[in-house]
């Protein structure tokens, strides 16, 4: 099985209750463990500045699925939770799912370009990984922790649980 770590994100419709909603959907995949989530963290949003803050989260699962496969089952959580995709790159969401990392693989598809490729600008992401996952190394041979000593938190909070 290979270890996925998935980049949960929402800012609309009570954003706690859609990750808490989005973590027991990830419990329910075909061919799939759940291992673990991080707790959940505020964050300021990128890009438009006119929409609420986020609240993040990272997944550890694993998984025999094929990371296509993997991608339309998270796509299809997200639309079970009312995702309309909008033109505005960065808009309000109420649920985006993120393949951050699929075992040690590198993914260069039109659909997927794996590790995700802003997970080592982003607080939100490399923050909460690190919490759940403090050892991992990016395929590129980077240590997370590396990563993080080096990255403003930007206003980020972990919120309790
Ligand atoms: P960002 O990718 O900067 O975090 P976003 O999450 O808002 O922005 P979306 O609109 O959710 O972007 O996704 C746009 C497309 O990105 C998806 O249709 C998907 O095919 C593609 N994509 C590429 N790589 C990945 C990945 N690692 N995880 C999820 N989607 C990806
Ligand atoms: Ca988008
Ligand atoms: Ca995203
Ligand atoms: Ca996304």
């Amino acid at each position: 099985m290979f270890d996925v770590y998935l980049g949960l994100g929402a800012n609309l419709n009570s954003p706690k209750l859609q990750l808490d909603n989005a973590i027991a959907a990830l419990k329910q995949l075909p061919k799939c463990e759940f291992v673990k989530a991080s707790h959940y963290y505020a964050s300021k949003p990128m890009g438009p500045q006119d929409q609420p803050d986020y609240i993040n989260a990272v997944a550890y699962i694993k998984t025999n699925l094929p990371p296509e496969q993997l991608l339309d089952l998270t796509q299809q959580i997200e639309l079970q939770h009312g995702r309309v995709r909008k033109a505005e790159r960065w808009g309000a969401r109420t649920l985006d799912i993120d393949t951050l990392l699929f075992g040690d693989k590198i993914i260069n598809t039109p659909r997927l370009t794996v590790p995700h490729y802003g997970l080592s600008e982003r607080e939100f992401v490399i923050f909460p990984l690190l919490e759940i996952a403090p050892q991992l190394v990016l395929p590129s041979g980077v240590a997370i922790k590396d990563i993080a000593k080096n990255l403003p938190l930007n206003d980020l909070q972990q919120l309790p649980l």
